[in-house]
């Protein structure tokens, strides 16, 4: 027989993730129901989870996928944005949001961020205007939402496509207005950490119907079904009409997605309590820096972002935490640096100085609806005391 395995004497400390899920008995409910019934995949709860989320923004459509880089795919495709075609993009973002953009052959151009709130800066965004521009794609990074006054003014003076990538920024309101009708089209992610989960999941809202009608022959292979057409010719009839791909979203995850929609308001209230406890308990730590909140926003508080006062003391604390059981990360490296991106495009240092600063200096500490005040205690007392101990010895 195998020996037991042994438990080893000093146990590893527990590790407080940066994000999680957050499941409830509801939400376990939901999908045992759906699993017990006749649809796993398209079935009604996919309009229902639709029409659930576009009333939650205000949006007058929604079209369910089956990621929120889908989304972003869809978002392209429906606007017909395509080979010759530019999308600005801010570089502080997941790689997602710019290969998006080379997903229909178009071309990426980085835009850089406000030192502050570490959003997109509209006036980088107005230098990379040219002839070929198509779109500007505002990421609300952290679950903030960008200036949308300031960018919808650009976007409208050079005739481009307003777009958002709200991935972090479900439950955000902007100047009153919610997360999903900020511009013309939104993108959202159902990946476990973010704001509500689908296990893997993704959401386009719109105003426009026939946007929205694009991007669900999209998800579906490009494949119409004409209802009349199918009775006069039998039961058989469908036609390609465009190429889609298959970015559904099925009814098991639409299940849990509408659980966890009834569920946002409080985990997002939640998320915000604890960003105000660190609010207040950073304010008195020399050399960390949370990031700015604009007083227009309703922040949604996906990521709790700090600044430390350089480069060495990131690269301390990142490791000192870690140790600690403080499970920080670091959002985003900027894409124009990815060697991928620095290949193809010749993209590389000194093109989005403020992003590749920010870059050297930023950590993302925990911040989850599943976290007690004895974790945010915790989690703020590891990171004042390695802070200032890295202070110390750089004194
Ligand atoms: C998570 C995320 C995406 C991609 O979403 P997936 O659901 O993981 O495909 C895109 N953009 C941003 C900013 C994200 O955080």
């Amino acid at each position: 027989m195998p020996p037991e395995p042994r438990v080893a004497a000093t146990a590893p400390p527990r590790t407080i993730p940066y994000s999680r899920q957050s499941i409830d008995e509801d939400d376990i409910a939901a999908v045992v129901e759906v699993l017990r019934g006749e649809w796993l995949t398209t079935g009604p709860r996919v309009g229902e989870f639709e029409r659930a989320f576009a009333s939650a923004v205000g949006a007058v459509e929604a079209v369910a996928v089956s990621s929120g880089t889908a989304a972003l795919h869809a978002m392209m495709h429906a606007l017909e944005i395509g080979p010759g075609d530019e999308v600005i993009v801010p570089t502080l973002t997941f790689a997602a949001t710019a290969n998006a953009v080379l997903y229909v052959g178009a071309t990426p151009v980085f835009a850089d961020v406000r030192p502050d709130t570490l959003l997109v800066d509209p006036r980088s965004v107005e230098s990379r205007i040219g002839p070929r521009t198509r779109a500007v794609v505002a990421v609300d990074y952290a679950g903030q939402p960008c200036d949308y006054a300031e960018l919808q003014t650009t976007a409208d003076r050079y005739g481009l496509a307003l777009l958002a990538d709200a991935c972090h920024s479900l439950g955000a309101t902007w100047q009153g207005r919610a997360a999903g009708t900020l511009a013309r089209l939104s993108a959202f992610s159902f990946h476990p950490v973010k704001p509500i989960t689908t296990g893997e999941g993704g959401m386009v809202a719109t105003d426009e119907p026939e946007l929205a009608e694009r991007m669900r022959v999209f998800r579906n292979h490009g494949i119409t079904v004409d209802h009349r057409r199918r009775e006069a010719s039998g039961t058989w009839f469908y036609e390609m009409q465009d190429l889609g791909f298959n970015y559904r979203l099925n009814d098991l995850q639409c299940a849990l997605g509408l659980s966890q929609l009834k569920r946002l308001p409080a985990m997002v209230a939640r998320r915000r309590t604890l960003a105000e406890y660190y609010d207040r308990r950073f304010a008195e730590v020399d050399g960390l820096r949370p990031t700015t909140v604009d007083a227009r926003a309703e922040h949604a508080r996906h990521l709790y972002v700090v600044q430390t006062s350089d480069e060495a003391t990131r690269a301390t604390a990142y490791t000192a935490l870690r140790a600690r059981g403080v499970g920080v990360n670091v959002h985003y490296v900027p894409v124009h640096l990815h060697p991928y991106y620095r290949r193809r495009f010749g993209t590389g240092p000194g093109s989005c100085p403020v992003a590749e600063r920010a870059y050297e200096r930023i950590l993302s500490l925990p911040l989850h609806p599943q976290m007690s005040d004895a974790d945010a205690e915790f989690v703020a007392d590891a990171v004042s005391d390695v802070v200032r101990g890295a202070a110390r010895r750089a004194a």
